[in-house]
C-alpha cells in the first residue's frame, strides 16, 4: 500500500517510550498557530512510499528499540491516510515492533477505528482546553479530540496526552483545572507529556513565505515546564 510522508526519523526519542522509528506523515487538515511542520500540511507534498519499504527500514533498527521502543506514526495527521496507516502498523505488529500513534484526534471514522486495532500506544495533543481557543488556535472543535478521547478509553487503548505549553495562553490555573478534568475521567490516559513552546520553526514558515502566527509568543523556560508538571494529577 502506498501513502505520502514528509520524513522518516531513525532513532528518535521523544515520540513514545523508548527508542523509535518514526514516520512523519504528510498531509494536515489544521493550522495549529504553534505547528512545527507547516511543511507537512499539503497533502500533495512530501513523497510517495510503500508501506513495505517503511517496515523494511524500521526493522533495520530493531535492535535498537529494547523493550520499550517500536515505531512511531507521526506529521502531520498520520490518521488522516488511515489505509496507509493501517498497513503500516499491521505489519509492523506482525513483526514484532511496538505501534504507536501521534495524532491530533481530528479525525475518527470507520477506517481509523480499524488501523487503531494495531496500535499500542496512542499519543494524542489536547492543545487547548477550551472550544474557542481550539476553535482560534487550532482549526477545529475541541469535542474532536475529545471524542477520540472518548473511543481510545473504550477501547483501552494506552494514551498518553500532551500539551504544548504557550505562555500567556495555556500556562494558567484554569487550563490545568480543566486538563486534570480530562485526565480523571478517562482511564485510558496513563501518561501526560507537557512540552515548551519552542520558535526553531519559524525558518520552514520563512521559506514558505508565510506569517508564523505564534511569533509574538514567549517560550517558556525548563524550569517553567517543570513547575507546571507539578499540577498534573494522574494515577500511575
Ligand atoms: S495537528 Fe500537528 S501537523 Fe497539524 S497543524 Fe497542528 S501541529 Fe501542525
Amino acid at each position: 500500500m502506498k501513502g505520502r510522508i514528509h520524513s522518516i526519523q531513525s532513532l528518535g526519542t521523544v515520540d513514545g517510550p523508548g527508542i523509535r522509528f518514526v514516520v512523519f506523515f504528510q498531509g494536515c487538515p489544521l493550522r495549529c498557530g504553534y505547528c512545527h511542520n507547516p511543511d507537512t500540511w499539503d497533502y500533495k507534498g512530501g513523497r510517495e512510499i510503500d508501506s513495505a519499504e517503511i517496515i523494511e527500514k524500521a526493522l533495520r533498527y530493531k535492535s535498537y528499540f529494547g523493550r520499550d521502543g517500536g515505531i512511531t506514526l507521526s506529521g502531520g495527521e498520520p490518521l488522516l491516510q488511515s489505509d496507509f496507516a493501517k498497513a503500516i502498523l499491521v505489519t509492523a505488529k506482525e513483526s514484532g515492533l511496538n505501534t504507536c500513534v501521534d495524532t491530533s484526534g481530528c479525525v475518527l471514522n470507520d477506517a481509523v477505528k480499524d488501523a487503531l486495532e494495531y496500535v499500542d500506544r496512542v499519543l494524542l495533543d489536547i492543545k487547548f482546553t477550551t472550544n474557542e481557543e481550539y476553535q482560534r488556535y487550532v482549526g477545529c472543535s475541541l469535542d474532536k479530540p475529545l471524542e477520540f478521547l472518548k473511543y481510545l478509553n473504550e477501547k483501552n487503548i494506552p494514551t498518553t496526552l500532551r500539551q504544548v505549553i504557550v505562555p500567556t495562553l495555556n500556562d494558567n490555573e484554569e487550563n490545568f483545572v480543566k486538563l486534570n478534568e480530562i485526565i480523571a475521567k478517562y482511564e485510558c490516559v496513563d501518561d501526560v507529556e507537557l512540552l515548551g513552546f519552542k520558535k526553531i520553526c519559524k525558518t520552514k514558515y520563512d521559506d514558505m513565505k508565510i506569517p508564523f502566527p505564534f511569533e509574538i509568543y514567549s517560550t517558556p523556560t525548563k524550569a517553567d515546564i517543570e513547575e507546571l508538571k507539578k499540577k498534573i494529577k494522574i494515577k500511575k
